[in-house]
């Protein structure tokens, strides 16, 4: 719905946008990372606080081995890689 469009959705860690980077295919596409592992909150209501908008090779990242990653952690190893890159 070209209503809901306009927003800007970038990923918390390294900034990407789907939208820009797939053009209509990739709009308004981003994944959602409970923040807290719902096995240590154990609530069933999340909060929309406790998501976090990411990409999908942040997901993955984040997930890729335990413990895992906080987004602020990974978005300075984002940060640190850049600049040593
Ligand atoms: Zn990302
Ligand atoms: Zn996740």
């Amino acid at each position: 719905d070209a209503r809901h469009r306009g927003m800007p959705i970038a990923c918390e860690a390294c900034g990407f946008d789907f939208g820009r980077a797939y053009g209509p295919r990739g709009q308004d596409y981003i994944e959602c990372h409970h923040r807290t592992p719902l096995h240590v909150t154990g609530e069933t209501n999340t909060r929309l606080s406790d998501l976090a908008l990411i990409c999908s090779n942040c997901h993955r990242m984040v997930h890729r081995a335990r413990p895992w990653l906080t987004i602020e952690a990974l978005q300075d190893l984002v940060v640190a890689q850049r600049s040593a890159g």
